[in-house]
């Protein structure tokens, strides 16, 4: 069927192009790719550059290379399933070359004998036999030549279809239009729009592949810091704030019990000095687990409460904001300050007070959860807002807060770290302070890996840190059993431990329960009525049971390097030695290389930089979680320094031109809501 030359533009659907029925339409869906603007941001996952091709017999050992060549035979090695080898026979005019690949059962059927692929990995020369393993391969298309995209690809999609689309995509007049402004261009030394997307699809040569790959990477970092900036005016650098200056900080650490981190007495002196300037702060504290953070935030309650104005704390869960309610109504209802909780589940009469004593003023400090934000709570005059792990909030649900007064002073607190080159396009301006010293005399967690067969050695631990009437973890990446996934679930690890420990006291705690259900096993666990805890990792964040000194991870594997260090902190509370166990299921170099990253460092810097390295920003911050698109090609790591340009570029604009409405940024400003889809829910 041919269809009607209709005029093709770049919103159009990709259906609309020549060669796209139903079946292709919906494997390019599969991709996430709709519209013909999206082709063009499907960007190469690699390339073959046909000017290098090599024939067989020429190949060294060692060397990576690009060989065209025939399937002979294809044939399936040992194991099972999934786990099979897939061996190729291959051969071209000068020579054979065996390809391997192992555990490919899924690819047995990648190949068809007698036909052409393009192969490109590292070469082993075995006295004379020639091996591959492991390559990229692709269809070769007849008569190609040049440096040829390889894209990521979808059941019922070919690289030869692929490179046919981006062609004719690339044919249309005017579907590439530029949008960053012609100053930054000019000041950035960009190429131009047009030029990068030719060239990071079909690269004439390495230079200018390099001169597209540098702009697009910088388009990337801008649009996200861009569109980080219009979601809120909370980073408005400079933004009115008041002086506020009493010496209630002060007052309040002279009853601490223990003497404050150098780390955290620094911190303090940087949020008294931001509290006193009359510009608001915007102030980040980034801490590890265990750091001392809540002793910071009081200090700057204190000193608000002081000069007789109000504070709101804000955690992301019921159990962390009761938990913050009681260290601060204990630390700071002694000096006089009168705290309150706010949270969904509060009844009627307990929570119209709470909102009388804030709209009053008799009421100091309001702790709680999003519930804060309610239209219905009013403070009296609220000076200092503080959010906890402040990345589970949205910028939107943070905004409000700040909103229920005039520009208050807005204090951040994560235990996440996020390295800096990452924290340069997340937060621009934001100023932070580290807290990167724990307190004295605490002993750091003891952590070892285990294999799968060693499983035994380290319920051994646990079950002896629980006959000294400690506490544990056991910690699953799953709430129940599932067939397409390997690893222990929750509930079978709670069988099994029930039945062979009926002895012990232990509970189930994951995600799918009600929120009621899960505070009540909390709070058992708390009260040390139950000894063993199995898990999901809802109990990430914030839970403080200083009798616990031990944790079993399994599954290790399943686990973010991060994310197991947040859990880790759930130990090492108390007194006592505490253990990490990590039990790696499915080993692999990888699965090994990180369990040997958490076993050697309690450092969460340098466990955020290699969790950064290993898994790339996306996974790392979740950013689809967050609702943040994918970064392509940018990496916030090695690519800092354009991190920074693009991130000031970015700031400098929307500071002239806050929403984007004059109109030679249109084209910005519908791209970024176009990619950005829903900006008011970014959550960071
Ligand atoms: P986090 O940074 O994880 O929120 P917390 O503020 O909950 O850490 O502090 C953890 C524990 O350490 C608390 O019991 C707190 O009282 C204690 N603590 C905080 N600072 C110090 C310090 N300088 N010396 C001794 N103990 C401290
Ligand atoms: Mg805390």
């Amino acid at each position: 069927m041919v269809k009607k030359n209709e005029i093709i533009s770049a919103s159009s659907p990709l259906s609309s192009l020549k060669g796209v029925g139903p079946k292709k339409a919906e494997a390019l869906s599969r991709l996430g790719l709709e519209r013909v603007s999206q082709i063009l941001s499907h960007f190469p996952r690699s390339y073959e550059d046909m000017r290098s091709l090599k024939s067989i017999s020429e190949l060294a050992d060692g060397e990576k290379a690009l060989v065209r060549a025939r399937v002979l035979l294809v044939t399936q090695g040992r194991g099972f399933g999934r786990n099979r080898t897939l061996r190729l026979l291959t051969e071209d005019m000068s020579g054979r070359m065996e390809v391997l690949f192992f555990k490919a059962g899924y690819m047995s059927r990648a190949f068809r004998q007698g036909e052409e692929y393009s192969f490109f990995g590292k070469v082993k020369n075995e006295n004379g036999r020639i091996l591959m393993f492991h390559p990229s391969f692709s269809p070769a298309a007849e008569g190609e030549e040049g440096i040829l995209p390889v894209y990521p690809l979808s059941r019922g999609l070919s690289q030869k279809d692929m490179r046919k689309l981006v062609r004719e995509v690339l044919s249309f007049p005017d579907v590439i239009e530029e949008q960053l402004p012609a100053e930054i261009i000019a000041k950035e030394k960009l190429c131009g729009r047009e030029y990068a997307i030719r060239n990071i699809h079909f690269p004439e040569d390495e230079d200018k592949y390099h001169e597209a790959r540098y702009r697009l990477v910088f388009e990337e970092l801008f649009d996200l810091r861009a569109a980080l900036m219009l979601s809120a005016d909370r980073f408005g650098a400079g933004r009115k704030g008041r002086s506020v200056s009493s010496g209630g900080a002060e007052r309040f650490i002279e009853t601490l019990s223990f003497e404050l981190t150098g780390a955290q007495k620094r911190a303090i002196s940087e949020i008294l000095s931001d509290m006193k300037s009359d510009t608001a702060m915007n102030r980040l504290v980034q801490g590890d687990v265990g750091s001392g953070k809540t002793a910071v935030a009081e200090a700057a309650i204190s000193e608000a409460v002081g000069a007789g104005l109000q504070a709101a704390f804000m955690a992301p869960t019921e159990i962390l904001a009761s938990q913050h309610f009681e260290s601060l109504s204990r630390d700071l209802e002694p000096l006089g300050m009168r705290t309150a909780l706010i949270t969904g589940s509060m009844n009627a009469s307990e929570r119209q007070a709470a909102l009388k004593g804030l709209s009053d003023g008799s009421i100091n400090v309001a702790v709680g959860t999003h519930a804060l934000i309610s239209e219905s709570v009013r403070f009296k005059d609220l000076a200092l807002v503080i959010t906890d792990e402040q990345h589970r909030f949205g910028v939107n649900q943070r905004k409000k807060l700040s909103e229920k007064s005039d520009n208050p002073d807005v204090l951040v607190m994560t235990a996440t770290p996020i390295p800096r080159t990452l924290a340069v396009v997340l937060y621009g301006d934001l100023d932070v302070s580290v807290i990167d010293e724990l307190p004295a005399g605490r002993k750091p967690v003891k952590t070892l890996s285990f294999g799968e067969g060693e499983r035994g050695d380290a319920y051994k631990i646990l079950l002896s840190e629980v006959g000294e009437g400690r506490q544990g973890y056991i910690v699953a990446p799953f709430i129940e059993d599932s067939e397409s996934v390997n690893g222990r679930s929750a509930e079978e690890l709670y069988q099994s431990f029930t039945d062979e420990h009926p002895d012990i006291s232990c509970a189930l705690l994951h995600g799918g329960m009600k929120q009621g259900e899960k505070d009540a096993v909390m709070r058992d666990y708390a009260e040390g009525k139950t000894s063993v805890l199995i898990s999901t990792v809802v109990i990430e964040v914030g839970i403080n049971v200083p009798n616990a000194s031990v944790m079993i991870i399994e599954n290790s594997e399943r686990f973010g390097l991060a994310q197991m260090h947040q859990l880790r902190g759930r130990v090492g509370r108390g007194a006592a030695q505490s253990w990490c166990l990590l039990i790696i299921g499915e080993e692999s170099e990888i699965a090994k290389s990180r369990a040997e990253i958490l076993c050697s460092t309690g450092d969460g810097f340098v466990i955020a930089e290699s969790d950064l390295e290993l898994r790339g920003p996306g996974e790392f911050f979740g950013f689809r979680q967050h609702g943040l698109p994918q970064l392509t090609l940018a990496d916030p790591v090695r690519h800092a320094g354009l991190a920074s340009k693009a991130g000031k570029a970015a700031e400098e604009l929307i500071k002239k031109d806050p929403s984007l409405s004059a109109p030679e940024n249109a084209g910005l400003r519908s791209r970024l809501d176009e990619i950005f889809v829903n900006i008011d829910g970014i959550t960071i």
